[in-house]
């Protein structure tokens, strides 16, 4: 953003506890739960023997509380709406959804896919920010849109498959080898029919020139001078990444999605451009044990990376909050992608997504430390 905004008075991550509804009467372990705060109540570990019937109580404070009635609309309002405005005035900005697979992460960044009305933040973002523009006459804009995946410190763009490349024949028919292609060639390996055809993603690499700027090489961006258009990339980039998972890696769950929004704004009579970047980012499930049909080294070599990235993310955040002299940026690509829209004069909001089925309570309970630790 530009250096001569006034200060944003945000000094910390604002971060929301979104709850999703549970789909089946199940014994629930949550109790409390109001604007600002949950309580979990959990079942004391008898297995000493001593204590029967005796319950601990786990309690957090948030925000605000996303309850499962809020709807889509409401959460945009109220997560993604104050960080919008900031982008149109020229700040960075960046939304995380973070939790466990299946807490509703995706469903809040991008949305359901079976109503209109369960469009996620994406959409309901693109939508206010092209009738903004055209409301806001005093300045010309300019709007690109560019989407791209990490998975194991690998980037790849969702926008730009590299259609030169041929579907091979000889595809590994096994699964640790079919996903240490993805990774290790920028393969992503499609299942159509019973065979395997692979999609290249472009890969992407993020670089720094000597005054310490960022760039991310080979990631397109795409004009968009409508919704429509922006809409459809959006689609085009979740289809990509649907296409490029299989039943062996369900590399959605596995990887992060950033999909960023750049803003140009030109007012009339002016030659400064006064950009800005609008980030929403779907966080790699954070759920400890990978269920696929993986292998199991590969199960853990993703596993670890995902919960490093995590790390890193969090020690990043950390260090702007403490105001420390070193950010540790550069330990991972998704830190380096969101170096200039993190901290520093930007806004930025976290979506905690918790599944309130009691069999997910340890997990839950560890979002909402994680969420605690970088509030
Ligand atoms: P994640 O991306 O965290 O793995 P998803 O967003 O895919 O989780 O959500 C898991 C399932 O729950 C999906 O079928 C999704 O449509 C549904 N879901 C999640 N959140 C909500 C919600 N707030 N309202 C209705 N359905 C939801
Ligand atoms: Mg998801």
């Amino acid at each position: 953003a530009d250096a001569r905004l006034p200060e944003l008075n945000q000094q910390r991550i604002a971060v929301y506890l979104r709850l999703r509804p549970v789909p089946r009467p199940s014994g629930r372990v949550l109790t409390g739960a109001e604007d600002g705060w949950v309580e979990f109540n959990v079942p004391k570990d008898t297995s000493q023997g001593l204590i029967n019937n005796s319950r601990e109580s786990y309690r957090f404070a948030f925000d605000g509380l996303l309850p499962p009635a809020a709807g889509q609309a409401e959460v945009f309002e109220r997560v993604a709406l104050p960080v919008l405005h900031s982008a149109l005035d020229g700040y960075n900005g960046t939304v995380f959804a973070f939790g466990q697979t299946g807490s509703g992460k995706t469903f809040t960044i991008s949305g359901g896919t079976e109503r209109y009305a369960d469009r996620g933040l994406i959409p309901r973002a693109l939508s206010t920010l092209f009738s903004e523009a055209a409301r806001r006459t005093d300045h010309t804009w300019v709007v690109h849109v560019s989407y791209m995946e990490i998975y194991c410190e690998s980037g790849f763009d969702l926008l730009e498959p590299n259609r030169e490349v041929q579907a091979l024949e000889d595809l590994p028919k096994d699964a640790s080898r079919a996903a240490n292609w993805r990774q290790c060639m920028g393969w992503s390996p499609v299942c159509v029919g019973k065979r395997i055809y692979p999609l290249l993603l472009t890969q992407v690499h993020v670089l720094e020139d000597d005054d310490a700027r960022l760039h991310i090489r080979n990631l397109s961006l795409h004009r968009c001078d409508t919704e429509e258009q922006a809409l459809n990339m959006l689609f085009l980039g979740d289809t990509n990444r649907v296409v490029a998972e299989t039943p062996l890696n369900l590399a959605s769950s596995r990887s992060h999605c950033v999909f960023t929004v750049h803003i140009e704004a030109r007012r009339s009579g002016e030659a400064v451009v006064r950009r800005s970047k609008l980030n929403f980012v779907d966080l790699a499930g954070s759920e400890r044990v990978v269920k696929t049909g993986m292998s199991a080294s590969m199960q853990l070599r993703e596993a670890k990376y995902i919960n490093l990235s995590l790390h890193f993310l969090e020690q990043v955040i950390i260090s702007l909050h403490e105001k420390r002299l070193h950010v540790p940026y550069r330990n991972s690509m998704l830190t380096q992608v969101l170096r200039d829209s993190l901290g520093g004069n930007t806004r930025t909001v976290m979506v905690a997504a918790v599944a309130p089925e009691s069999q997910h309570i340890e997990e839950s309970i560890s979002t909402c430390r994680f969420a605690q630790r970088v509030a």
